[in-house]
């Protein structure tokens, strides 16, 4: 069978589709505090939760992990899975200012 994009798997990024850049629908935005994530902590790479169970494929591995903005909906579940309390959910205006 022929693949015709290959960007369709689990691993997969997300990019520009018909409703463009989806992070503008977000009216809450993670933060994450290094001071509490487990991989900025150990310096390595570890626990990586937040990436597992992020359902938009926006957080990028790495120290420090970052979120790609441009298309986190601001869901929360990786605020919901992060075994530190690592990431807070912070409401639109309040994330602008930080
Ligand atoms: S789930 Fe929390 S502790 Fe684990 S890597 Fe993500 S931010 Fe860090
Ligand atoms: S708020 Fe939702 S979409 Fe944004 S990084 Fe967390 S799990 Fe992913």
């Amino acid at each position: 069978m022929e693949i015709k994009d290959d960007n369709i798997s689990a691993m997969c990024r997300p990019a520009i589709g018909e409703a463009g850049r989806t992070g503008d629908w977000r009216d809450s935005t993670p933060v994450i505090d290094p001071a509490k994530c487990i991989a900025s902590l150990k310096n390595r790479p570890a626990c990586y939760l937040c990436w597992l169970y992020c359902p938009e494929g926006v957080v990028i591995t790495g120290n420090p992990i970052r979120i790609d903005l441009d298309y986190c909906k601001g869901c929360g579940i990786c605020a919901e899975e992060c075994p530190a309390r690592a990431i807070a959910m912070v409401m639109h205006e309040e994330a602008k200012n930080e």
